[in-house]
């Protein structure tokens, strides 16, 4: 039997343990590499240096930047009283872009999946517990994802925060059940923002 050469299969491992990436596709990302010339290989390794030398997660609200506080926590002329929660950068990114939210962020860095080894102590949950005990947040608006474990992630906030004296609310169900916030229409995320339901408050 003809197998991969030694490094080819390192780097496929590598690629493996990438979100959404199976074996397959890390095999074939690993022989691109090796297709790659020397030039443009040192520019991909280097991408990756500079990403872990020059970003990090912002102190206040877990957004990935390369300032901390991140430009979003040091814009003055948003309304500090309001935050979204959010499993991922990403979904920050697609409810800033909707246009009808002005308010902070906080990015919890995932949702609860016990299969994938996500546990709650993983999230940044206790951040935002701390954030919320400052006082000056008045409102939570919950925007996880609209799936079972983006519910179930949703509730342990809200559960979290009760003690608080917040309002917490969750996103109206707009974004269809399954769906992703990131690949939401910015007019279907807008109605979810401005038709949210409170839960407690
Ligand atoms: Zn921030």
């Amino acid at each position: 039997m003809v197998g991969h050469p030694a490094s080819i299969e390192a780097l496929a491992t590598e690629f493996a343990k990438m979100p959404g990436i199976g074996s397959r596709t890390a095999m074939r990302l690993a022989y691109y590499v090796q297709s790659l010339t020397s030039e443009d290989a040192a520019r991909l390794v280097d991408a990756i240096r500079t990403v872990k030398a020059k970003s990090r997660q912002c102190s206040i609200c877990c957004n990935i930047s390369e300032t901390d506080p991140c430009p979003v926590c040091g814009d003055a002329s948003r309304d500090r009283t309001t935050v979204c929660v959010v499993e991922r950068v990403q979904d920050m990114t697609a409810i800033d872009s909707s246009g009808s939210y002005r308010g902070l962020y906080h990015v919890l860095g995932g949702r609860i999946a016990p299969l994938d080894g996500v546990y709650p102590e993983n999230l940044n949950i206790d951040a935002l517990v701390t954030r919320v005990k400052e006082g000056e947040i008045r409102e939570i608006i919950i925007a996880t994802n609209p799936d079972t474990e983006g519910d179930s992630t949703a509730n342990l906030v809200a559960d979290r925060l009760a003690p608080f004296g917040v309002t917490v609310s969750v996103l109206a169900r707009g974004v269809p059940a399954g769906g992703q916030l990131e690949h939401a229409a910015k007019n279907t995320l807008a109605g979810a923002i401005e038709g949210r339901r409170t839960v407690k408050g």
